[in-house]
């Protein structure tokens, strides 16, 4: 479960605006591949997201399913293993069922859950090996 409280599926009411840190390079998903700046994100999912970045994960996008549908964390096709190296479970997309680039987020994904504090998980021991 999220924190969202009466959030609609598409809204933009919980959402925060964040700066794409240097590391992190997103584009568009356009012709002209222009570079991002800022992205905005669910807030249920920014600690995560800015975790995932920090370690240099290129997000495509995400939603945190608002307790209403399944979160989502989405990535390049490049970092799919380094995913699934992190532990997490590819969250299928039932109209695209051979792709693997959606994920589960870790806040709400039952045993795998991992606890947060000061934006990031204390208890992933991937964070610590580097
Ligand atoms: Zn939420």
């Amino acid at each position: 479960m999220c924190d969202c409280k009466n959030v609609k599926i598409g809204s933009y009411d919980n959402q925060i605006e964040l700066k794409i840190p240097n590391n992190i390079k997103l584009e568009y998903n356009n012709p002209k591949k222009e570079k991002r700046e800022t992205v905005c994100i669910d807030k249920c999912l920014v600690d995560e997201i800015k975790y995932l970045w920090n370690i240099g994960i290129r997000t495509t996008g995400c939603c945190c399913g608002h307790n209403i549908q399944q979160g989502y964390i989405g990535v390049i096709d490049k970092d799919i293993s380094q995913m699934k190296n992190l532990g997490y479970t590819v969250a299928h997309n039932t109209c695209r069922p051979n792709d693997e680039d959606s994920f589960v987020p870790k806040k709400y994904n039952g045993n795998n859950k991992m606890r947060w504090s000061n934006g990031l998980p204390n208890n992933d021991k991937s964070l610590k090996a580097r």
